[in-house]
């Protein structure tokens, strides 16, 4: 005979685990105490219809798998070191929503479980009915209606059980996203647990950082004995993101692990799960605003409305303080114009530093203003009914609602990074859905493409600028999901997993949680400009300086010089022979740019970027866009800085393009368009190859990216000249 298969009867105090056990076994009971604990313990047996037997174990009742009573501690020590085959979740069908913490905690430990929905009589007799399909669909684990007092529905259980047990699956834990904070913390931690191979025989990396984030006793003091260092560098993050959400949020993580369990309860009753025949005055102050906020068609209204708001509110807000900026850095280009002698030291400060890093600071009070405005969407809890709503888009793709936030992440909004955003996707369970979203969410308007899209819509657009980054938005979605389901379709074909999303309550955020979060994320744009772009705005004005015009060109230039001084000798007109000369300067100048590293390269590109329009400044921008998007504005900066000979002409860069014969509303589309969808950033490949497990991947979004990008800026830049748009 083989051995029996352990079954564990878990749940709330009073669900009905007792009345189980005892319908299902009978006299046939052990008791015995847990070892060291009084806590009673009660095995009984139990034989299938098939023959077969199982060991049925009562756990003592728990709220949560934390370590606040001893009747947790024994229950969770008895999953987790005696691995059941089976867990039953008793759940009290009456008050669903408070029962389904627990199983949620037990789905993030990853036990195989069946959920029985039990006492559904009461539920009944108070109104409540509930779809125990749909239930189960969502949580993907089986769900079954009983009553445990008359034994109605308990074969089916347990031949649920039976089959889950035979399965003998891999433990497989849910990942609920904790918000961008916790969810950073938990990352970081489970790394540290991983790479140091902290307590590893009984629990996964992410459920340790839980623990230690929820400040769980038993478990940090488990683990001081393990291994005190990894112990320390543990707490010292609990610490820093305990302290960091004190301050914006005035919380703690263990109230944000509660809410957004509690908010992922909700989503996944919301879902016509649970419906109440009596109590809709019932309903709390957060359900009564996303009755309105999330409707079905009032909902995408509303959020279409507050993008567009957000856009005009950063554009109108933000275009005097960036024109002072602009006008600022003219005035110290000018200055330092003036004192320094020429040579290599100016040019690189001025064209190089002045003219290249100022064009993206030039922009900081305008990604403060975004920055703001989707401060208080996040904390506000708006943002997550954004992901919300936006999930029954996403399923169409071949998308999980997860790659939402994602999304978002990138700079669904505005202003966001892929990189976080590659990582966000680690919360998706199926590796196609992952693989589907680490691909697309580049395509989001990151805040390094910011820049660039502000200086050309300012430019070019000035007077629509927050009404065509709307657009710009909805096309960097559209792109980006059509682009999933055509990767859904071919090489990532598959099933798609069902979704839920934890919605917070609504909280009013706090004027200082808003002003931190602003400035945290500008400061970190204004670091990466003085470091990052800094270095590759010099390494770029170095190839765009050597190795200068050979020897006969300059002399061929300083010929020019001298016949001009020698005609213009006989007429005496000064101001005739200024011009001339500053029309030969131009000329050298534009020519010993062409000769540069970069500008050949540029000019060698010029064979198939006249398609989309680009000429070979653009292309060389570019090139450098691929290191960091922020190096197009720096480059064309001191490319049009370079170029430039007048030093009493301050003009910005984009008074300089607004001037240029080249450029025009069809050139600067077409390079937006560009812009928005070539090749992600070098560290986002890295991300993407890392996080997909295969250079390839990596490999592939920068050829795929490109190639469309390049269609698709060639379509806009020859269809607008077709018809007339540009000259
Ligand atoms: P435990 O704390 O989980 O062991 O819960 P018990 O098994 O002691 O049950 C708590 C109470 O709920 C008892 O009074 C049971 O009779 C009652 N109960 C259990 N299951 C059902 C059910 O399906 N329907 C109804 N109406 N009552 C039930
Ligand atoms: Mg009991």
């Amino acid at each position: 005979m083989s051995t029996p298969i352990t079954i564990a009867l878990a749940g709330n105090p009073n669900a009905g685990k007792t009345t189980l056990f005892n319908t299902l076994t009978g006299a046939r009971q052990h008791v015995g105490n847990y070892p060291g604990v009084t806590v009673e313990k009660k095995a009984g047996a139990y034989t299938f219809p098939t023959g077969e037997e199982a060991t049925i174990i009562d756990l003592p009742g728990t709220y949560s798998l934390t370590a606040y009573s001893v009747e947790e501690v024994v229950a969770r020590d008895y999953l987790v070191q005696e691995k059941p085959d089976v867990v039953i979740n008793i759940t009290d069908a009456s008050n669903l929503e408070r029962n389904l913490y627990l199983s949620t905690q037990f789905l993030e430990l990853g036990v195989p479980m069946v959920i029985a929905l039990n006492m559904i009589d009461v539920a009944q007799d108070r109104g409540i009915s509930l779809d125990a399909q749909k239930l189960s669909a969502l949580l993907q684990v089986p769900v079954i209606p009983i009553i445990a007092r008359s034994g109605k529905g308990a074969a089916e259980l347990m031949a649920a059980a039976l089959e889950l047990a035979r399965k003998k699956a891999p433990w497989n834990p849910l990942h609920i996203s904790y918000g961008e904070d916790v969810d950073l913390a938990l990352h970081t931690m489970a790394q540290h647990i991983t790479t140091a191979g902290f307590m590893k025989d009984s629990y996964t990396p992410r459920w340790l950082a839980l623990k230690y984030l929820e400040g769980d006793s038993q478990i940090r003091e488990k683990g001081r004995g393990n291994n005190p260092v990894v112990d320390a560098q543990l707490q010292e993050i609990v610490a820093r993101v305990g302290e960091h959400l004190h301050k914006t949020m005035e919380t703690y993580p263990e109230a944000i692990i509660a809410d957004h369990r509690y908010g992922y309860i909700t989503s996944v009753l919301r879902q016509e799960v649970i419906t109440h025949k009596f109590d809709s005055d019932r309903l709390h102050a957060s359900d009564r605003i996303d009755k309105i906020l999330t409707n079905r068609f009032l909902g995408p209204i509303i959020m279409l409305a507050v993008l567009l708001g957000l856009y005009k509110f950063t554009f109108t807000y933000s275009q005097l303080p960036v024109s002072w900026l602009a006008a600022f850095f003219g005035w110290v280009s000018g200055n330092l114009s003036a004192l320094l002698p020429d040579g290599h030291l100016k040019s690189m400060l001025i064209s190089g530093v002045i003219d290249g890093m100022g064009g993206v600071l030039g922009f900081v009070p305008l990604i403060m203003f975004m920055f703001f405005g989707i401060a208080i969407l996040e904390d506000s809890g708006y943002l997550a009914r954004v992901a919300f709503m936006m999930d029954r888009v996403f399923r169409i793709f071949g998308l999980h609602g997860s790659s939402v936030m994602a999304y978002i992440v990138s700079g669904g909004i505005a202003g966001g990074c892929a990189v976080p955003g590659v990582m966000a996707a680690r919360t998706l369970r199926s590796p196609r859905e992952r693989l589907a979203t680490l691909l697309t969410v580049s395509f989001m308007n990151c805040g390094a493409k910011l820049p660039v899209l502000a200086l050309l819509t300012a430019t070019f657009f000035s007077k629509n600028q927050a009404q065509l980054m709307f657009l710009l938005t909805l096309l960097a979605w559209g792109v980006a999901l059509t682009a999933a389901k055509i990767l859904r379709l071919t090489v990532l074909r598959g099933e798609s997993t069902p979704f839920v999303m934890e919605l917070p309550p609504y909280r009013f955020p706090t004027f200082r949680g808003l002003l931190i979060h602003t400035w945290e994320r500008t400061w970190q744009y204004i670091k990466k400009a003085g470091t990052t772009i800094l270095a590759i705005s010099i390494l770029i004005w170095a190839m765009m300086t050597f190795p200068g015009l050979p020897e006969s060109e300059e002399q061929n230039f300083a010929r020019q010089r001298q016949d001009v001084a020698a005609s213009s000798a006989q007429t005496t007109e000064a101001l005739q022979l200024e011009k001339q000369l500053a029309a030969i300067d131009t000329a050298q100048a534009g020519s010993a740019l062409r000769h540069s590293l970069a500008g050949r390269i540029g000019t060698a590109m010029e064979t198939v970027s006249w398609l989309p329009g680009f000429d070979w400044r653009t292309n060389i921008a570019l090139v450098g866009g691929f290191a960091a998007k922020e190096v197009i504005v720096t480059t064309l900066g001191t490319a049009y800085s370079l170029g430039e000979t007048d030093p009493e002409d301050n003009a910005s860069l984009s008074e300089t393009l607004a001037r240029d014969p080249h450029w025009n509303p069809m050139v600067a589309l077409a390079l937006i368009v560009f812009v928005m969808f070539y090749a992600p950033c070098f560290v986002t490949v890295v991300c993407i190859s890392r996080e997909s497990g295969s250079w390839k991947w990596g490999l592939f979004s920068i050829c795929f990216n490109t190639a469309f990008a390049f269609l698709l800026a060639t379509l806009v830049y020859q269809g607008g000249r077709t018809l007339g748009f540009a000259g």
